[in-house]
């Protein structure tokens, strides 16, 4: 089954703690394993309007930057990111922060753990992302 990636800007890809180069090893490896189901879920993409190209184009080099830009697709959501998830197909969430309300919408869905709470300021961050992906990728083929 098709997993779909949601990720959120800062605190997870940008203003954190990850070395560079492991947050564009994240980034890289989510691209060529979710070419067709990597969205935004973050301020920068909300009310139907997506400011994300224009929010990381200073963070990573222009490859990174463009490859995000095309592929990476906008999310529907205005209060509640949850809103912007789609609870029918597995998922991965990358985030730092997750409200009560989100919390209870994805308990109420019974996909709470498809959220991955990332941690700013550990610089380890990055690397757990990655590996908690491959673990799941792991676990798929087993
Ligand atoms: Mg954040």
């Amino acid at each position: 089954m098709k997993r779909n990636i949601y990720l959120d800007i800062d605190g997870v890809i940008r203003g954190c703690a990850s070395p560079k180069e492991d947050i564009e090893e994240f980034l890289w490896y989510c691209l060529d394993n979710y070419p067709d189901s990597i969205y935004w879920l973050t301020t920068h993409c909300n009310h139907g309007v997506n400011r994300a190209p224009e929010a990381i184009q200073d963070e990573f080099s222009k490859e990174l930057v463009d490859a995000l830009s095309k592929q990476v697709k906008a999310t529907e959501w205005e209060v509640l990111k949850t809103d912007g998830i789609d609870k029918d197909q597995d998922f991965v969430w990358f985030d730092d922060n997750l409200f009560e309300s989100e919390r209870q919408v994805l308990k109420a869905y019974y996909v709470d753990d498809g959220f991955f709470r990332m941690n700013p300021k550990d610089p380890e961050m990055a690397k757990k992302a990655l590996n908690h992906l491959k673990s799941l990728e792991q676990e798929r083929d087993a």
